[in-house]
């Protein structure tokens, strides 16, 4: 059975998704998530240019026999525009197989490991009373773990927090603005740390202990800056610090786990094992922050997975409005079906994004499930997918208060 046809599909449903489309000589149709939150064309002219033509003829049925040779065979390995690209072909390929063997793809990964995956949402307010309006409204939407990410005092619109004046239009958190140059935020690290352990008091004092509460320092803190909040955050069982320094450096990361027990998560700009292969070995991390998107499909993330597993590495997927729903959906037949499951980042995608992309996943007392549809589970109404042409939108750059440029 052969790849006949790939096409890639750019839409503007809400914002801007790649999604790769293949139809088999047997008129398999499978789709897979290409999209790269703000570089979203270079990965479709990389798909169009490079792996398209690659394509045409093979076999169908050789998932892994294709990540090799995209990967292996292109020589220019990683990064993000050809992991994006590779997931998509990946991903396209376990719908595929799945539709073909009549079975949901987490059957072909070895079946259910659990009932559901617990999914935590985004809580953010510009100040505590806002947020803690948030954490009631995803308590009622049935969220049991929620992210929480507040304004500081002095600092205007910073990462993680609702833009208030979108209330109504945006239910929920969206850095990419649509606009011909990225915004500019400003940021003071010292300010931060002051202000995030009270946040952590207040919240803990109004929903008590259970509640599971993460929170994204979105790789702005020195080695010893993020020590010094990993300690402070200790007595409010967070339950994780993420990206918490820029994640290139894996090294940087023996300093802040020397220093304190609060749980990190990173990952979610890494595209390979290699990013990790570090962080794993020495068990400086405790979660997996990739998503399958952007790490080469389900194929390269469910390995990763398993070499995290040998170390009590668990998983917690990306899972922001970027990730396309068949990104979402790839993400959740891993999160069922894998051993070392932790939590799965859970964004609900806007209205027009759900005309476009029709999903069969459910999110039900706090757990998400890929639905028991051959293959993903996800369809693409290309039709509806016509009606929403692209357009530029970048996420946020960072300045210091002094106009140095930082880490965003
Ligand atoms: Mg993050």
């Amino acid at each position: 059975m052969k790849i006949d046809k790939a096409e890639v599909i750019v839409t503007s449903p809400g914002r801007n998704f790649v999604t790769l489309r293949l139809t088999t000589s047997d008129g398999v149709v499978g789709i897979g998530d290409a999209t790269l939150n703000g570089r979203e064309l270079a990965v479709a002219a990389y798909l169009n240019e490079h792996v398209v033509p690659l394509l045409i003829g093979r076999e169908a049925n050789n998932i892994e026999d294709t990540w090799q040779y995209l990967y292996r065979g292109g020589y220019w390995r990683r990064g993000p525009v050809t992991m994006a690209a590779i997931a998509a072909v990946d991903v396209a390929l376990w719908d595929i197989k799945g539709k073909l063997a009549g079975l949901p793809v987490y059957q072909l990964l070895g079946g259910a490991s659990r009932t559901g995956a617990l999914a935590y949402g985004h809580a953010s307010g510009s100040d505590i009373p806002a947020l803690f309006d948030s954490i009631n409204e995803h308590l009622a939407l049935g969220y049991r773990a929620v992210r929480i990410q507040t304004g500081v005092p002095g600092l205007g619109q910073i990462y993680g927090v609702a833009d208030a004046t979108k209330k109504g239009t945006r239910y929920d958190y969206e850095p990419a603005q649509r606009s011909a140059l990225p915004s500019e935020e400003t940021w003071d690290t010292r300010a931060y740390l002051r202000h995030v352990p009270t946040v952590f008091e207040a919240v803990r004092n109004e929903f008590g202990p259970e509640l599971p509460l993460l929170h994204d320092g979105h790789h702005r803190m020195t080695p010893n800056q993020a020590a010094i909040l990993g300690k402070s955050l200790e007595p409010y069982d967070v339950f994780w610090l993420e990206d918490c320094t820029p994640a290139e450096n894996q090294e940087a990361l023996r300093r802040v786990r020397s220093q304190t027990t609060t749980p990190l998560a990173i990952g979610e700009i890494f595209n390979t094992v290699y990013d990790y292969q570090t962080l794993i070995t020495e068990q400086l991390i405790d979660y997996v922050r990739s998503a399958v998107t952007h790490t080469g499909g389900i194929t390269a993330l469910k390995k990763i997975m398993e070499f995290a597993a040998i170390y009590q590495i668990k998983s917690g997927f990306h899972g922001p409005t970027d990730i396309s729903p068949v990104g979402m959906a790839a993400a959740l037949h891993l999160d069922l079906s894998i051993h070392n499951f932790g939590i799965q980042e859970y964004m609900r995608h806007s209205p027009e994004t759900l005309e476009v992309f029709q999903t069969s996943y459910t999110f039900e007392n706090g757990l998400l499930h890929p639905s028991d549809a051959p293959g993903l589970g996800v369809e693409l109404n290309v039709e509806a997918a016509a009606k929403f042409e692209y357009s530029t939108a970048y996420l946020p750059v960072n300045r210091l208060t002094d106009g140095t440029m930082h880490d965003w």
